[in-house]
């Protein structure tokens, strides 16, 4: 992707899809894209992807990983996620491999190929084993994965996020034309940085705002600094932990409107952290606080934090969009 704010590469799929009788139609699972967008020519209903789920289901053909002491009561199955998805109008999502697995992916890899119209995946791998940026090759090429998700801890010195494993990793990911995501507290934005600075060409995402806590606002300018890479991409999500009010969480806007004054609508993806979110408010709930609650935004922004940004970074099949 050579210019990540650009319409014309990738629309050429989508331009007559937005908003989501897309969702209705692409739903159906069994339409054809040409069907696809004569229906979503007809609606004026947005285009609505969810950039952040997990799936799980417990069964022996998927084991936990031996570091999950605490597994799951219940099941978070690709076939719940997709009813919700259809009652909210929610037409694609990107399921995030869950760290109850560990660098199991096979769970997601199994729901990426029963449901390829409707999902997009990331996977994890161990970020401190050399073999790492082989494993992200083989999740890419053979097991369907679009991207990659570390996780480093909010320790600022002496971990692998500093460590010569990283940076085989990244350009990995860049020579594989995959996103590299970054769940990390706001702590560890310098670190994002320096290695964003070493892969300028790739594709990188941070997770949930950073986890900024709402009452350290200065800390903010840490990911704020991040908006100097084009290709840096931010999730609006967790409004719902970072608040301390009910829904719809209007005290976590003011830093949504910062994030947004710096990176725009087409740098930032909604996404619920479904089923997670459930804590706290339903699915649909959390669908529509990007959607409609988060008071201003216009309706063209709607369209990209709430669909056509999440193209860009994950391409799904048949809406076109730019690899990464
Ligand atoms: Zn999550």
């Amino acid at each position: 992707m050579s210019d990540p704010c650009s319409r014309r590469t990738f629309l050429k799929g989508v331009s007559l899809l937005p908003w989501a009788g897309a969702a209705a139609a692409a739903l159906s699972g069994t339409k054809s894209r040409a069907a696809d967008e004569s229906a979503a020519a007809s609606s004026n209903v947005p285009l609505t992807i969810d950039g952040h789920v997990h799936v799980w289901k417990k069964d022996p053909q998927f084991p936990w990983a031996a570091e999950t002491k605490n597994p799951p009561d219940r099941d978070a199955t690709a076939e719940q996620l997709i009813e919700l998805m259809k009652s909210a109008g929610v037409s694609r999502t990107v399921i995030i491999q869950v760290i109850h697995y560990r660098w199991d992916n096979r769970y997601a890899a199994s729901v990426l190929k029963r449901y390829p119209q409707y999902f997009r995946g990331v996977a994890r791998v161990n970020p401190e084993d050399p073999a790492a940026p082989d494993h992200l090759s083989r999740l890419t090429e053979q097991d369907g994965f679009h991207g990659v998700r570390i996780s480093p801890s909010g320790e600022a010195s002496g971990d692998w996020f500093h460590g010569p494993l990283m940076p085989p990793l990244w350009q990995r990911c860049r020579d594989l034309k995959v996103p590299m995501t970054v769940l990390a507290p706001i702590s560890r934005m310098p670190d994002v940085m320096r290695l964003a600075d070493q892969f300028p060409d790739l594709t990188i995402v941070v997770d949930h705002m950073a986890d900024c806590p709402l009452n350290q606002p200065k800390e903010l300018e840490k990911l704020l600094a991040l908006r100097r890479f084009p290709k840096l991409f931010v999730k609006i999500s967790h409004t719902w932990t970072l608040s301390a009010q009910p829904y719809p969480y209007l005290d976590s806007q003011e830093q949504v409107r910062r994030l947004y004054d710096a990176f725009g609508p087409k740098r930032l993806i909604a996404g619920t952290d479904w089923p997670l979110v459930e804590k706290f408010c339903t699915y649909g709930q959390a669908v529509d606080i990007a959607r409609q609650r988060i008071a201003f935004l216009s309706p063209e922004d709607r369209r990209w934090i709430c669909g056509l940004t999440a193209l860009q970074v994950w391409p799904f099949a048949g809406l076109g969009g730019t690899s990464a």
